[in-house]
């Protein structure tokens, strides 16, 4: 199912840093607001088989050659946690490794916090309030990005 490409590989930057994508990173972050509550935003246990595994992030991973950081997004998370209503592009942000490499965040609006399933290394998913983030062990490097980000 899942087609391998040149850019699907671990690459070393200049900083000696392991990345996963020559060609750069994506995710999408999801993110419900009700009309009288709270926002939440749709996170994914990582599976033990990739890079720090046993923590909470988002969907994604890595950038094709010729592919958007939108679009590389999008078919991870459909690879990762399965079909996804239509939602809105809010902002994308970028982090940067110091040596050129990038990985993408891309929020999106949804109207409402759809089920997500574990497809691929998904161990789990769930809804959270921004709060509810504090007791999560995150990725690290989400982690600085909602610290930065999410106030
Ligand atoms: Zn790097």
């Amino acid at each position: 199912m899942r087609e391998k490409r040149v850019t699907e590989r671990w690459t070393i930057c200049e900083k000696d840093h392991v990345h996963w994508g020559a060609a750069g990173g994506a995710g999408l972050l999801f993110r419900y607001t009700p009309e009288d509550g709270e926002e939440s935003y749709l996170l994914q246990l990582r599976s033990r088989s990739v890079d720090q595994g046993g923590t909470w992030g988002i969907p994604g991973g890595a950038i094709r050659e010729g592919e958007s950081p939108e679009a590389a997004a999008r078919r991870e998370a459909e690879e990762e946690i399965g079909p996804l209503p239509p939602y809105r592009v809010m902002r994308i942000d970028t982090q940067e490794c110091g040596a050129g490499w990038r990985f993408y965040i891309v929020s999106a609006d949804v109207d409402y916090p759809f089920p997500a399933f574990c497809v691929h290394e998904t161990d789990a998913t769930g809804w959270f309030t921004r709060k509810e983030m504090n007791n999560l062990r995150l990725h690290s490097e989400f982690r600085k990005w909602v610290d930065k980000t999410l106030t």
